[in-house]
C-alpha cells in the first residue's frame, strides 16, 4: 500500500498528537452539555475511534452513511443519506464528524438535515482533513485538524475504490494509481 503513495502527508505520531489538541478544545465546548457525536461513515471511522477516545465525556454515538463517489477520484455531485435515527437527536448537541472537507456537498447535506430536526440544540463541524479550495456549497467547519492541498489522499479511513483506509497516515496517491483501471485492482 505505502507504494501506491507519491508522498505522505502526516505521519501516525503527528496526527495523533494533533488529535489530542482537538479533544482538548471539544472537552472544553462541551463539558456539561449532552453531546451526541454523528460520525459520517465510513471515511471518519478511525479517525472517531481515535479521537473519541481522547474525549473523556458522558457524550452519545450516532452514526450514519453518506455516499456521493462512485469507486472514483470525483464527487458524483448527489449525496446519499442513510441510517440517521433522528429520535435520539432531541435535545442534543449535535457534532458532526467527517474526513474530509472537499466541496463541501456532503457536509452541507448532513448539517441541514440535523439542524432541520425538532429538538436539535446545535450543531457543529468536526473533519480530520479541509481542502483549500472554493467550496461548492457553504460548510463551516468548526474544528479541523488539518487543512491541505487540493490533492487526492488516502489513508486513516479515507479510501481509493475502498481500499487504503486501513493506512496508519494520510498520504497523496500516486496518479499512476489513479489511472490504473479499478476493477482489477483486487
Ligand atoms: P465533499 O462532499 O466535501 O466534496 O466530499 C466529501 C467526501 O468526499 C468525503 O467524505 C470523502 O469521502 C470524499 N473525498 C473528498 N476528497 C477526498 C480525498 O482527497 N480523498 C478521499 N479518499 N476521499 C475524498
Ligand atoms: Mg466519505
Amino acid at each position: 500500500m505505502y507504494d501506491d503513495l507519491e508522498r505522505v502527508l502526516f505521519d501516525e505520531a503527528r496526527i495523533l498528537s494533533r488529535l489530542d489538541e482537538l479533544a482538548n478544545e471539544i472537552v472544553r465546548d462541551y463539558t456539561g452539555k449532552p453531546l451526541t457525536v454523528l460520525a459520517v461513515l465510513h471515511g471518519s471511522l478511525v479517525f472517531m475511534a481515535d479521537l473519541l477516545r481522547r474525549v473523556p465525556l458522558p457524550l452519545e454515538l450516532a452514526c450514519i452513511v453518506a455516499s456521493s463517489y462512485q469507486g472514483g477520484t470525483k464527487t458524483t455531485g448527489h449525496v446519499a443519506l442513510g441510517g440517521l435515527d433522528v429520535n435520539r437527536l432531541q435535545g442534543r448537541h449535535v457534532l458532526v464528524l467527517d474526513d474530509i472537507l472537499d466541496t463541501g456537498l456532503t457536509l452541507n447535506r448532513v448539517a441541514r438535515e440535523v439542524s432541520a430536526q425538532p429538538g436539535v440544540l446545535d450543531v457543529r463541524v468536526c473533519v480530520l482533513l479541509a481542502k483549500r479550495k472554493r467550496r461548492e456549497c457553504a460548510v463551516k467547519a468548526d474544528y479541523v485538524a488539518f487543512e491541505i492541498e487540493d490533492e487526492f489522499v488516502v489513508g486513516y479511513g479515507l479510501d481509493y475504490a475502498e481500499r487504503y483506509r486501513n493506512l496508519p497516515c494520510i498520504g497523496v496517491l500516486s496518479k499512476n494509481v489513479i489511472g490504473r483501471s479499478t476493477k482489477d485492482s483486487g
